[in-house]
């Protein structure tokens, strides 16, 4: 079985989800927090005074988050590993040889996975400092609107609060720029970065064991939507490790005989990975190459447009659910709230639809809130 990224990129929701649902949390706790008192005249010296209050209320959301997100993150790293491991495994037991045999002795994962998950809650760490920034700047923001026109009384302060509030919780927390430039929020951001760490840690573990196999070359497929920066390594082989740099190597026959033969490379693997090879969402994967055996992959079966429509039609209603959920969750007024509710039963009555349609797989999980940009 070959091995690709997108083996392991469904592990990346557990781990996002956390995100949502904390974010969801904090809009609850800031509405909370400035609605108390609102029609009160010292509101605003109130709130000013309560902001340590709701500080102590999102350092806890906060700690309880990263507890729970350093859990996830282990489970999914380790989880992708082992799928990495048994794709190997699957193709070495397809091969009846010696070398399959090695790779049935188990590989102790335990200091990869740890390196790997250890390396993306680092990663995740200036999101827990922006989450607190971004509250409490969006609290202040709130009040110094609301107050801006102090004259105007109880009611246009409401309504002033109110709007501050909304646009906060349509957006929820953003300000994640990734190394493209491009912003996220919160909790896309953090399931990015978790779909690239278990995608690497999927290869990891499907070359380690093929390595302890004593396979030394792979073998890219060739994809239905190829992308430019994939284009040179389509179909080629390359070395699981080592150099970069096409050449010709000569590498022991697979089959029983064990002679040498010779083998046109395209490069090395980390090689290809570093020119742009398994970016995001790239649908390239590799297999274990051994020299005699291994046949050519035909070209995969082209998915068909329409189908791609209809996944991208979903994937928008997903997004509307997940933004009308947090614009409940920040709306200050009830019948705000209530137009915001019946807005995410629409749109997940229209993802029904589309599903019993199209017989697409419903994600409900997708449509927890956050988890597309
Ligand atoms: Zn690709």
């Amino acid at each position: 079985m070959a091995i690709s990224p997108a083996t392991a990129e469904d592990l990346a929701r557990a781990v996002a989800m956390l995100y949502e649902q904390a974010e969801l949390t904090l809009i609850d706790r800031l509405r909370e927090a400035l609605a108390a008192g609102i029609d009160s005249p010292r509101w605003a010296d109130l709130k000013l005074a309560a902001l340590g209050d709701l500080q102590a209320a999102i350092t806890e959301v906060i700690a309880a988050l990263e507890t729970d997100a350093s859990g996830a993150i282990h489970q999914a790293v380790s989880e992708a590993y082992d799928r990495g491991q048994q794709a190997a495994v699957a193709e070495l037991g397809a091969v009846a040889t010696g070398q399959a045999a090695a790779a049935a002795v188990a590989l102790p994962s335990a200091p990869a996975v740890d390196r790997l998950a250890a390396a993306l809650v680092s990663e995740t760490g200036p999101v827990h400092l922006r989450i607190l920034r971004a509250t409490l700047d969006t609290y202040r923001t709130v009040i110094a609107e609301a107050s801006a026109a102090p004259l105007l009384g109880a009611q246009t302060r409401r309504q002033a609060a109110a709007r501050a509030l909304a646009s906060f919780a349509a957006r929820g927390v953003t300000g994640f720029v990734d190394r493209r430039g491009r912003a996220w929020n919160m909790a896309s951001y953090v399931e990015m970065a978790t779909r690239s760490a278990v995608g690497r840690a999927a290869i990891e573990a499907h070359s380690d064991r093929l390595s302890a196999a004593g396979i030394e070359l792979v073998m890219v497929s060739d994809a239905p939507e190829e992308c430019p920066r994939c284009k040179p390594w389509e179909g080629k082989v390359l070395t699981r490790g080592g150099a970069g740099g096409a050449r010709t190597i000569e590498v022991e026959h697979a089959t029983e005989d064990g002679r040498m033969v010779k083998v046109r490379v395209a490069g090395s693997l980390p090689e290809a990975r570093s020119a742009g090879l398994f970016h995001p969402n790239c649908r390239h994967d590799v297999r274990a190459f051994l020299p005699g055996m291994t046949r050519r992959p035909g070209p995969k079966e082209q998915r068909s447009r329409a189908t791609y429509e209809q996944s991208q039609k979903q994937r928008y209603l997903e997004r509307q659910v997940r933004a009308w959920k947090r614009k409940a969750a920040g709306a200050l007024e009830e019948g705000e709230r209530k137009r915001a509710t019946a807005h995410v039963r629409a749109y997940q009555a229209r993802i029904r639809e589309l599903v019993a349609e199209t017989g697409l797989p419903r994600k409900s999980h997708r449509e927890q809130t956050g988890g597309a940009r």
